[in-house]
């Protein structure tokens, strides 16, 4: 049976705790008694684990040893703004398919309601992350970067492989970009930022904003995906490469 996961919020050398709603159901719910064994994730590491103490708000546990994490993919996902229920399904997908990093943009066709809310809802979205990490046994949470206008995202850093998938790109498919992305970058690991557009796609100048920027255009093939379908397929090719 493997440990069940939990993810500190404080920790030291020695000790590691989890507090609030997730100590109160291990605490209540699952009855935890010092003794009982957990992999608790602290700062990025894993840990065999076990509770040292318990009270209503807060589980403390001594760490036994450290075991072997899994490094998350290094992607980062610039996802526009759309439906939030359909974002956050995808927010909870790109987590269990080991996205690092989330960057909410700010498109020309995301509803301006939404825009405008993006900020406030970060914080759930965060939310979302963490509950998905603990459940899929990551051992870290992807970051969720607050929302910011695409023209700010498109600069992304330059090592970075830039591809924007864009649904009337009909030359290059993803395969093909990445294909000879990792015949160029022979030794060292590239890390991706992948941009999927919101239910609208793409505006004409945003698509020329991305070629600006460097970014290139890919597609997932001729059906015309729903955004979160499309981050799904994307991760998943991606990872399909790097592990
Ligand atoms: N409203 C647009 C579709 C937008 S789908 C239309 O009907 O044409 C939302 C996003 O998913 C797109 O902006 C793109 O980033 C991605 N996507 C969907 N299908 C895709 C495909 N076949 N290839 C590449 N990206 C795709």
């Amino acid at each position: 049976m493997t440990r069940r996961r939990w993810i500190a919020e404080h920790w030291d050398e020695a000790t590691a705790t989890i507090t609030g709603a997730q100590a109160e159901h291990l605490a209540r719910v699952l009855r935890a008694q010092p003794g009982v064994e957990a992999d608790v994730v602290a700062g990025g590491h894993v840990f065999h684990a076990e509770v040292a103490a318990v009270s209503p708000d807060e589980v403390r546990f001594n760490l036994i040893a450290e075991v072997e994490a899994d490094p998350a993919l290094p992607i980062t996902l610039v996802m526009a703004v759309y439906k939030f229920d359909h974002m956050e399904w995808a927010i909870e997908k790109a987590t269990e398919l080991g996205v690092s990093a989330i960057a909410p943009a700010i498109a020309r066709r995301t509803e301006k309601h939404l825009a405008q809310a993006a900020t406030k809802r970060a914080e759930r979205w965060r939310r979302i992350a963490h509950e998905s990490a603990q459940q899929c046994r990551r051992s870290d949470v992807p970051v969720i970067h607050d929302p910011q206008p695409l023209n700010v995202l498109v600069a992304a850093p330059p090592t970075a492989v830039r591809l924007v998938l864009a649904e009337q790109e009909r030359s290059t498919t993803l395969r093909n970009a990445l294909e000879q992305t990792m015949e160029s970058s022979a030794d060292e690991m590239p890390s991706f930022h992948l941009a999927i557009g919101p239910e609208g796609g793409w505006a004409p100048n945003e698509e020329a904003l991305f070629d600006a920027n460097g970014w290139r255009a890919v597609s997932l093939g001729p059906r015309i995906l729903r955004a979160e379908t499309a981050a799904i397929a994307a991760l998943s090719i991606v990872a399909s490469f790097l592990e």
